[in-house]
């Protein structure tokens, strides 16, 4: 019998380059002009056809390749975003968007991988657009420069498109210089390793284990950290509820300044 880690690197290994392909279609929906977007719980909550191709173009994939991960399932789990940052999609923002898969072992996120359809954008029509991050913890996390905001300065990144007063509030409460409304959470956490951003404040319920379970790994790879607006640990056991319901708060460095300044109002408004 091959040995978790075995099982875990090719599994690793076959989640890059499904999300690269998965890349593709979300390009592709896009260059093909029909999104067909559906409303799942309202105007904010949507899903197009590139969200329902990729679902399917990754889980038959990694199923075909896998078809004993259920027997490992539970301890092995894989959190799969389609596409992070539908909104945006829908509204031409197409950087926002990313492709995420996570990989938990026993309730812990461990790896991740990230596909970024439209990095390279701004490079002008010939640019080769996309880019694959991803990462084991213990191993590192690659595809990408690792940057640090200046220090000092405090770079709020937050909701666009799901914002709210207990949002604003806590964002307010970390005392930003600057406040950055951006879509996604895999995006956000992109832009938390490459310098562009300090702090990922999300005082809200709304985002799901499955968008930040390759974006924490990915974090946490290059010593961030990635919390509820508590300071707790997020579970990815295959039965834990999927909304994480008492927010998120994720950094790459000076997390506990961060954590300090989280308002008990808000707090107590979220309960995990
Ligand atoms: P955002 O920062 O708004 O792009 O959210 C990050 C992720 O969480 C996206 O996948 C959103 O779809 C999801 N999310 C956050 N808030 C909500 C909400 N109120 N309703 C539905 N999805 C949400
Ligand atoms: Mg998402
Ligand atoms: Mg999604």
């Amino acid at each position: 019998m091959a040995s978790r880690n075995t099982v875990l690197m090719r599994l690793v290994a076959s989640a890059y380059s499904v999300a690269q392909k998965a890349g593709m279609i979300v390009r592709r929906v896009i260059a093909e002009g029909d999104l067909g977007i559906v409303e799942k719980t309202c105007a904010t909550d949507l899903q197009t056809k590139a969200d329902r191709l990729v679902q399917m173009s990754i889980c038959s994939s990694l199923a075909r390749k896998f078809p004993k991960l259920t027997i490992i399932g539970e301890e092995l789990v894989v959190w799969v975003d389609p596409l992070d940052g539908t909104k945006e999609y829908t509204e031409g923002l197409l950087d926002n968007v990313t492709v995420l898969i996570g990989i938990a072992y026993e309730g812990k996120a461990i790896a991740g991988i990230i596909n970024q359809p439209y990095y390279n954008y701004e490079a002008g029509p010939d640019a080769v657009l996309g880019r694959t991050i991803w990462g084991v913890l213990g191993l590192g996390a690659f595809g990408f420069q690792l940057k640090e905001v200046p220090t000092g300065k405090h770079i709020i990144t937050t909701t666009r498109s799901h914002s709210n007063k207990l949002v604003t509030d806590c964002v307010t409460a970390m005392n930003p210089d600057v406040v950055l409304r951006v879509g996604g959470a895999g995006n956000k956490i992109i832009q938390l390793i490459e310098g562009k951003a300090s702090a990922y404040v999300f005082a809200s319920p709304g985002c799901k284990k499955w968008d930040t379970c390759a974006p924490e790994v990915i974090l946490h790879a290059v010593g961030g950290k990635l919390t509820d607006i508590h300071g707790n640990v997020l579970q990815y056991h295959k039965d834990v509820k999927h909304l994480n319901s008492a927010g998120v708060l994720a950094t790459l460095r000076n997390y506990d300044y961060y954590a300090s300044r989280v308002p008990e109002s808000v707090k107590n408004a979220l309960v995990p």
